[in-house]
Protein backbone atom coordinates (compact mmCIF):
# COMPACT_ATOMS: atom_id res chain seq x y z
CA UNK A 1 0.00 0.00 0.00
CA UNK A 2 1.56 3.60 -0.73
CA UNK A 3 1.65 5.99 1.90
CA UNK A 4 -0.58 8.68 1.92
CA UNK A 5 2.09 11.44 2.81
CA UNK A 6 -0.72 14.25 1.97
CA UNK A 7 2.70 16.02 0.17
CA UNK A 8 2.22 17.95 -2.24
CA UNK A 9 3.06 18.07 -6.06
CA UNK A 10 4.44 21.70 -6.47
CA UNK A 11 6.61 23.63 -4.24
CA UNK A 12 5.27 25.97 -1.78
CA UNK A 13 7.23 28.74 -3.81
CA UNK A 14 4.59 29.05 -6.72
CA UNK A 15 1.95 29.95 -3.87
CA UNK A 16 4.00 33.51 -4.18
CA UNK A 17 3.31 33.43 -7.87
CA UNK A 18 0.23 35.14 -9.33
CA UNK A 19 -0.39 34.46 -13.21
CA UNK A 20 1.15 37.80 -15.30
CA UNK A 21 -2.30 39.95 -15.80
CA UNK A 22 -0.16 41.30 -18.57
CA UNK A 23 0.03 38.39 -20.82
CA UNK A 24 -3.12 37.19 -19.44
CA UNK A 25 -4.36 40.54 -21.20
CA UNK A 26 -2.40 39.47 -24.44
CA UNK A 27 -3.80 35.88 -24.54
CA UNK A 28 -7.57 37.74 -24.66
CA UNK A 29 -6.88 40.11 -26.82
CA UNK A 30 -5.47 37.42 -29.13
CA UNK A 31 -8.97 35.62 -28.22
CA UNK A 32 -11.06 38.78 -29.23
CA UNK A 33 -9.09 39.63 -31.86
CA UNK A 34 -8.31 43.31 -30.30
CA UNK A 35 -5.77 45.56 -30.56
CA UNK A 36 -3.20 44.79 -27.93
CA UNK A 37 -2.36 48.61 -26.06
CA UNK A 38 -1.50 45.63 -23.16
CA UNK A 39 1.72 44.42 -23.46
CA UNK A 40 4.49 46.71 -23.79
CA UNK A 41 6.21 45.42 -27.29
CA UNK A 42 5.98 47.29 -30.26
CA UNK A 43 4.16 46.07 -33.38
CA UNK A 44 6.83 47.74 -35.66
CA UNK A 45 10.31 46.78 -37.26
CA UNK A 46 13.36 46.74 -35.44
CA UNK A 47 16.71 48.14 -37.58
CA UNK A 48 17.81 46.76 -40.14
CA UNK A 49 21.22 46.76 -39.17
CA UNK A 50 20.58 45.13 -35.95
CA UNK A 51 18.75 42.73 -37.73
CA UNK A 52 20.98 42.02 -40.69
CA UNK A 53 23.46 41.47 -38.01
CA UNK A 54 21.59 38.82 -35.87
CA UNK A 55 21.14 36.90 -39.07
CA UNK A 56 24.47 36.90 -40.35
CA UNK A 57 25.72 35.46 -37.09
CA UNK A 58 23.30 32.73 -37.25
CA UNK A 59 24.28 32.07 -40.34
CA UNK A 60 28.13 32.05 -39.81
CA UNK A 61 27.55 29.32 -37.55
CA UNK A 62 27.55 31.49 -34.47
CA UNK A 63 25.51 29.15 -32.84
CA UNK A 64 26.95 27.79 -29.75
CA UNK A 65 27.11 28.41 -26.12
CA UNK A 66 28.91 32.43 -25.19
CA UNK A 67 30.84 33.09 -22.33
CA UNK A 68 28.73 32.81 -19.50
CA UNK A 69 28.95 36.47 -18.48
CA UNK A 70 28.03 37.67 -22.32
CA UNK A 71 30.34 38.54 -25.32
CA UNK A 72 34.09 40.31 -24.46
CA UNK A 73 32.40 43.14 -27.29
CA UNK A 74 29.28 43.25 -25.99
CA UNK A 75 30.48 44.00 -22.29
CA UNK A 76 32.98 46.14 -23.67
CA UNK A 77 30.17 47.98 -25.70
CA UNK A 78 28.13 47.97 -22.44
CA UNK A 79 30.57 49.31 -20.32
CA UNK A 80 31.35 52.06 -23.04
CA UNK A 81 28.14 53.06 -23.32
CA UNK A 82 27.64 53.16 -19.50
CA UNK A 83 30.24 55.61 -19.14
CA UNK A 84 28.92 57.98 -21.99
CA UNK A 85 25.31 57.43 -21.38
CA UNK A 86 24.88 57.16 -18.27
CA UNK A 87 28.03 58.52 -16.21
CA UNK A 88 28.78 55.27 -14.60
CA UNK A 89 32.27 53.91 -14.73
CA UNK A 90 31.84 50.03 -15.40
CA UNK A 91 35.21 47.65 -15.97
CA UNK A 92 33.62 44.89 -18.54
CA UNK A 93 35.58 42.01 -17.12
CA UNK A 94 34.40 42.73 -13.61
CA UNK A 95 31.51 44.31 -13.52
CA UNK A 96 29.28 43.58 -16.51
CA UNK A 97 26.58 40.67 -16.53
CA UNK A 98 24.68 40.25 -19.50
CA UNK A 99 21.51 38.19 -18.91
CA UNK A 100 18.63 36.99 -20.50
CA UNK A 101 16.43 40.79 -20.62
CA UNK A 102 16.45 42.79 -18.24
CA UNK A 103 13.39 40.42 -16.31
CA UNK A 104 16.50 37.83 -15.53
CA UNK A 105 19.14 40.37 -14.80
CA UNK A 106 16.22 41.79 -11.60
CA UNK A 107 15.50 38.54 -10.37
CA UNK A 108 19.02 37.37 -10.59
CA UNK A 109 19.89 39.96 -8.53
CA UNK A 110 17.71 39.76 -6.07
CA UNK A 111 18.31 36.26 -5.57
CA UNK A 112 21.90 37.04 -5.42
CA UNK A 113 21.58 39.62 -3.35
CA UNK A 114 18.88 39.15 -0.79
CA UNK A 115 18.43 36.75 2.18
CA UNK A 116 15.48 35.92 4.35
CA UNK A 117 14.34 38.40 7.06
CA UNK A 118 15.63 41.20 4.88
CA UNK A 119 13.57 43.49 3.42
CA UNK A 120 13.61 44.87 0.03
CA UNK A 121 11.52 48.25 -0.59
CA UNK A 122 9.25 48.53 -3.89
CA UNK A 123 7.89 51.70 -4.95
CA UNK A 124 4.41 51.93 -5.95
CA UNK A 125 2.90 51.47 -8.75
CA UNK A 126 5.63 49.05 -9.64
CA UNK A 127 6.45 46.47 -12.74
CA UNK A 128 4.86 42.91 -12.06
CA UNK A 129 8.22 41.27 -11.49
CA UNK A 130 9.92 42.59 -8.49
CA UNK A 131 7.50 41.02 -5.82
CA UNK A 132 7.58 37.12 -7.25
CA UNK A 133 11.68 38.03 -7.34
CA UNK A 134 11.44 39.44 -3.52
CA UNK A 135 9.04 36.36 -2.45
CA UNK A 136 11.43 33.36 -4.20
CA UNK A 137 14.43 35.27 -2.56
CA UNK A 138 12.49 34.27 0.88
CA UNK A 139 12.99 38.66 1.16
CA UNK A 140 9.86 40.77 2.32
CA UNK A 141 8.66 43.38 0.14
CA UNK A 142 7.95 46.79 1.68
CA UNK A 143 5.87 49.25 -0.78
CA UNK A 144 6.02 53.14 -0.89
CA UNK A 145 3.13 54.97 -2.57
CA UNK A 146 4.48 57.27 -5.42
CA UNK A 147 1.97 60.11 -4.97
CA UNK A 148 0.03 62.44 -6.63
CA UNK A 149 -0.03 63.65 -10.38
CA UNK A 150 3.90 63.72 -10.00
CA UNK A 151 4.42 60.36 -8.95
CA UNK A 152 7.02 61.80 -6.57
CA UNK A 153 8.04 60.32 -3.12
CA UNK A 154 6.78 61.56 0.20
CA UNK A 155 10.13 61.99 2.14
CA UNK A 156 9.15 60.58 5.50
CA UNK A 157 6.75 57.48 3.94
CA UNK A 158 9.88 56.81 1.92
CA UNK A 159 12.22 57.21 5.31
CA UNK A 160 9.74 55.48 7.21
CA UNK A 161 10.19 51.86 4.93
CA UNK A 162 13.97 52.07 5.84
CA UNK A 163 15.42 50.09 8.94
CA UNK A 164 18.11 47.95 10.14
CA UNK A 165 16.18 44.71 7.86
CA UNK A 166 16.18 46.98 4.73
CA UNK A 167 18.80 45.50 1.81
CA UNK A 168 17.73 46.53 -1.29
CA UNK A 169 15.63 49.40 -3.13
CA UNK A 170 14.23 49.07 -6.34
CA UNK A 171 14.28 52.18 -8.54
CA UNK A 172 12.54 51.89 -12.23
CA UNK A 173 13.41 55.10 -13.79
CA UNK A 174 11.45 55.83 -16.35
CA UNK A 175 9.05 54.21 -14.41
CA UNK A 176 6.28 51.50 -15.91
CA UNK A 177 3.44 51.92 -15.64
CA UNK A 178 3.81 55.47 -14.29
CA UNK A 179 5.72 57.57 -16.35
CA UNK A 180 7.75 59.19 -13.82
CA UNK A 181 11.29 60.24 -14.65
CA UNK A 182 13.28 60.83 -11.38
CA UNK A 183 15.10 63.57 -11.24
CA UNK A 184 18.85 63.70 -9.71
CA UNK A 185 17.05 65.71 -6.00
CA UNK A 186 14.52 62.69 -6.16
CA UNK A 187 17.18 60.25 -6.49
CA UNK A 188 19.32 61.79 -3.88
CA UNK A 189 16.87 61.59 -1.21
CA UNK A 190 17.02 57.39 -2.16
CA UNK A 191 21.00 57.83 -2.16
CA UNK A 192 21.40 58.95 1.47
CA UNK A 193 18.77 56.48 2.66
CA UNK A 194 21.08 53.83 0.89
CA UNK A 195 23.99 55.35 2.68
CA UNK A 196 22.30 55.89 5.69
CA UNK A 197 20.94 52.68 6.31
CA UNK A 198 23.92 50.26 3.86
CA UNK A 199 21.20 49.03 1.49
CA UNK A 200 21.53 48.73 -1.99
CA UNK A 201 19.85 50.22 -4.96
CA UNK A 202 18.35 47.78 -7.68
CA UNK A 203 17.85 50.16 -10.26
CA UNK A 204 15.45 49.40 -13.99
CA UNK A 205 16.52 51.70 -16.50
CA UNK A 206 14.92 49.80 -19.66
CA UNK A 207 13.25 53.00 -20.93
CA UNK A 208 16.30 54.84 -20.41
CA UNK A 209 16.22 56.44 -23.83
CA UNK A 210 12.47 56.91 -24.20
CA UNK A 211 12.44 60.40 -22.21
CA UNK A 212 10.22 63.59 -23.09
CA UNK A 213 10.02 67.01 -23.03
CA UNK A 214 13.78 67.77 -23.05
CA UNK A 215 14.13 65.71 -19.14
CA UNK A 216 17.22 63.82 -18.45
CA UNK A 217 17.66 60.43 -17.40
CA UNK A 218 19.76 59.63 -14.34
CA UNK A 219 21.28 56.82 -12.88
CA UNK A 220 21.29 56.29 -9.41
CA UNK A 221 24.47 54.49 -9.68
CA UNK A 222 25.98 58.59 -10.63
CA UNK A 223 24.60 59.66 -7.25
CA UNK A 224 26.79 60.31 -3.98
CA UNK A 225 28.44 56.93 -3.20
CA UNK A 226 26.15 54.73 -4.92
CA UNK A 227 28.36 53.64 -7.64
CA UNK A 228 29.16 50.42 -4.89
CA UNK A 229 25.96 50.03 -3.95
CA UNK A 230 23.70 49.57 -6.71
CA UNK A 231 22.88 47.28 -9.53
CA UNK A 232 21.88 49.13 -12.82
CA UNK A 233 19.72 46.83 -14.93
CA UNK A 234 18.84 48.02 -18.55
CA UNK A 235 18.72 45.54 -22.11
CA UNK A 236 18.10 46.04 -25.36
CA UNK A 237 14.29 44.90 -25.69
CA UNK A 238 12.65 48.38 -25.50
CA UNK A 239 15.66 50.86 -27.16
CA UNK A 240 16.04 48.55 -30.41
CA UNK A 241 12.44 47.71 -30.56
CA UNK A 242 12.98 43.51 -29.56
CA UNK A 243 11.64 42.17 -26.54
CA UNK A 244 11.86 38.61 -27.36
CA UNK A 245 15.11 39.08 -28.03
CA UNK A 246 15.33 39.00 -24.53
CA UNK A 247 19.30 40.47 -23.99
CA UNK A 248 19.87 42.69 -20.83
CA UNK A 249 22.73 43.40 -18.53
CA UNK A 250 23.29 44.29 -15.18
CA UNK A 251 26.31 46.19 -14.06
CA UNK A 252 27.41 46.29 -10.51
CA UNK A 253 30.61 46.49 -8.45
CA UNK A 254 32.72 43.22 -8.62
CA UNK A 255 31.81 42.02 -4.96
CA UNK A 256 28.14 41.98 -6.28
CA UNK A 257 28.46 41.21 -9.88
CA UNK A 258 29.99 37.69 -8.99
CA UNK A 259 26.93 36.52 -6.78
CA UNK A 260 24.90 37.56 -9.65
CA UNK A 261 26.93 35.92 -12.34
CA UNK A 262 26.40 32.61 -10.10
CA UNK A 263 22.85 33.14 -10.17
CA UNK A 264 22.65 33.52 -13.91
CA UNK A 265 25.14 30.68 -14.37
CA UNK A 266 22.97 27.85 -13.37
CA UNK A 267 19.72 29.44 -14.74
CA UNK A 268 20.70 30.20 -18.47
CA UNK A 269 23.95 29.83 -18.81
CA UNK A 270 24.09 31.96 -21.10
CA UNK A 271 22.30 34.81 -23.20
CA UNK A 272 21.32 33.54 -26.93
CA UNK A 273 25.23 33.87 -28.30
CA UNK A 274 23.92 35.17 -32.03
CA UNK A 275 21.73 37.94 -30.80
CA UNK A 276 24.84 39.09 -28.44
CA UNK A 277 26.44 39.55 -31.88
CA UNK A 278 24.02 41.63 -33.01
CA UNK A 279 23.87 43.74 -29.59
CA UNK A 280 27.48 44.66 -30.00
CA UNK A 281 26.08 46.32 -33.16
CA UNK A 282 23.09 47.87 -31.65
CA UNK A 283 25.78 49.60 -28.77
CA UNK A 284 26.97 51.10 -32.07
CA UNK A 285 24.09 53.15 -33.23
CA UNK A 286 24.70 57.18 -33.46
CA UNK A 287 23.13 59.65 -31.18
CA UNK A 288 20.58 60.18 -33.85
CA UNK A 289 19.07 56.71 -33.36
CA UNK A 290 18.40 57.36 -30.05
CA UNK A 291 16.99 61.08 -30.53
CA UNK A 292 14.50 59.79 -33.02
CA UNK A 293 13.21 57.14 -30.78
CA UNK A 294 12.23 59.53 -28.46
CA UNK A 295 10.84 61.81 -30.65
CA UNK A 296 8.44 59.36 -32.43
CA UNK A 297 7.52 58.08 -28.45
CA UNK A 298 6.80 61.25 -28.34
CA UNK A 299 4.54 61.70 -30.81
CA UNK A 300 2.80 58.48 -29.83
CA UNK A 301 2.50 59.84 -26.32
CA UNK A 302 1.11 63.02 -27.45
CA UNK A 303 -2.03 61.48 -29.79
CA UNK A 304 -2.83 58.79 -27.55
CA UNK A 305 -3.26 61.41 -24.54
CA UNK A 306 -4.97 63.12 -26.91
CA UNK A 307 -7.49 60.56 -27.81
CA UNK A 308 -7.92 58.85 -24.44
CA UNK A 309 -8.33 62.85 -22.79
CA UNK A 310 -11.02 62.95 -25.24
CA UNK A 311 -13.32 60.23 -24.60
CA UNK A 312 -12.72 60.87 -21.15
CA UNK A 313 -10.20 59.34 -19.31
CA UNK A 314 -8.51 61.54 -17.14
CA UNK A 315 -4.28 60.94 -17.60
CA UNK A 316 -1.65 62.30 -16.32
CA UNK A 317 1.39 63.16 -18.87
CA UNK A 318 4.34 60.72 -19.13
CA UNK A 319 7.44 61.78 -18.39
CA UNK A 320 9.00 58.70 -20.41
CA UNK A 321 8.50 54.97 -20.85
CA UNK A 322 5.57 54.34 -23.57
CA UNK A 323 2.60 53.59 -21.10
CA UNK A 324 -0.08 55.94 -19.72
CA UNK A 325 -2.07 55.06 -16.69
CA UNK A 326 -5.57 56.44 -17.56
CA UNK A 327 -8.25 56.66 -14.70
CA UNK A 328 -11.62 55.87 -15.80
CA UNK A 329 -14.31 57.05 -13.41
CA UNK A 330 -15.93 59.39 -15.16
CA UNK A 331 -16.76 56.62 -18.22
CA UNK A 332 -18.14 53.70 -15.89
CA UNK A 333 -18.14 52.91 -12.08
CA UNK A 334 -17.08 49.58 -12.53
CA UNK A 335 -13.40 48.14 -11.05
CA UNK A 336 -10.89 48.28 -13.32
CA UNK A 337 -10.56 44.43 -13.71
CA UNK A 338 -14.17 44.44 -15.10
CA UNK A 339 -13.35 47.87 -17.25
CA UNK A 340 -10.79 45.97 -18.75
CA UNK A 341 -12.43 42.62 -19.49
CA UNK A 342 -15.83 44.69 -20.78
CA UNK A 343 -13.17 46.70 -23.01
CA UNK A 344 -11.21 43.87 -24.43
CA UNK A 345 -15.29 42.01 -25.62
CA UNK A 346 -16.91 45.04 -26.85
CA UNK A 347 -14.39 47.77 -28.03
CA UNK A 348 -11.60 45.70 -28.84
CA UNK A 349 -8.94 47.05 -27.13
CA UNK A 350 -6.68 45.24 -24.74
CA UNK A 351 -5.16 47.00 -21.57
CA UNK A 352 -4.02 46.13 -18.24
CA UNK A 353 -5.90 46.96 -15.37
CA UNK A 354 -3.99 49.31 -13.02
CA UNK A 355 -4.35 47.15 -9.78
CA UNK A 356 -2.18 45.10 -11.12
CA UNK A 357 1.14 47.43 -10.37
CA UNK A 358 -0.03 47.98 -7.00
CA UNK A 359 0.32 46.10 -3.99
CA UNK A 360 -3.04 44.84 -2.49
CA UNK A 361 -3.29 47.01 0.18
CA UNK A 362 -5.59 50.17 -0.46
CA UNK A 363 -5.83 49.36 -3.71
CA UNK A 364 -6.44 51.45 -6.90
CA UNK A 365 -9.38 50.08 -9.13
CA UNK A 366 -10.17 53.22 -11.34
CA UNK A 367 -6.89 52.67 -13.05
CA UNK A 368 -5.90 50.93 -16.60
CA UNK A 369 -2.88 51.17 -18.36
CA UNK A 370 -2.59 51.90 -22.20
CA UNK A 371 0.85 51.25 -23.68
CA UNK A 372 1.71 53.26 -26.93
CA UNK A 373 4.59 50.99 -28.42
CA UNK A 374 2.20 51.00 -31.86
CA UNK A 375 2.62 51.90 -34.90
CA UNK A 376 0.72 55.11 -35.99
CA UNK A 377 -2.13 53.30 -37.72
CA UNK A 378 -2.88 50.76 -34.98
CA UNK A 379 -2.95 53.50 -32.40
CA UNK A 380 -5.70 55.44 -34.84
CA UNK A 381 -7.18 52.49 -35.49
CA UNK A 382 -7.53 51.54 -31.42
CA UNK A 383 -8.49 55.58 -30.93
CA UNK A 384 -11.41 54.94 -33.39
CA UNK A 385 -12.67 51.86 -31.16
CA UNK A 386 -12.25 53.80 -27.90
CA UNK A 387 -14.74 56.74 -29.36
CA UNK A 388 -17.35 54.38 -30.89
CA UNK A 389 -17.57 52.78 -27.61
CA UNK A 390 -17.55 55.38 -25.51
CA UNK A 391 -20.30 57.41 -27.93
CA UNK A 392 -17.86 60.13 -28.54
N1 LIG B 1 7.47 45.28 -20.01
C1 LIG B 1 6.31 44.98 -20.79
C2 LIG B 1 5.07 45.52 -20.09
O1 LIG B 1 5.13 46.06 -19.02
C3 LIG B 1 6.14 43.51 -21.06
C4 LIG B 1 6.12 42.73 -19.81
C5 LIG B 1 5.58 41.36 -19.78
O2 LIG B 1 5.40 40.66 -20.74
N2 LIG B 1 5.31 40.97 -18.60
O3 LIG B 1 4.03 45.41 -20.66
Amino acid sequence: MKADLGRRRVSKKIDFFVESVIRQMTRLANQYEAINLAQGMPDFAAPARIKNSAVEAIQDDYNQYEITWGSVALREGIAKKAGEFNGIEANPQTDVTVTCGSTEAMTGSIVALTDPGDEVIIPEPFYENYVPATLISGATPKHVRLKGEVFGFDEEELKACFNSHTKAIVINTPNNPAGKVFTKQELSVVADLCEDYDAIGITDEIYEYIVYDGLKHVSLATIGGMADRTVTISGLSKTFSVTGWRIGYAIAAKEMTDAIRKVHDFTTVCAPAPLQRAAVEAMKMPDSYYTKLAGNYQKKRDFTLRALSEVGFRCVTPEGAYYILADFSELSPQDDTRFAQDLVKEAGVAVVPGSSFYSQHDPVLSKVRFTFSKKEQTLKKAAARLRKKFNF
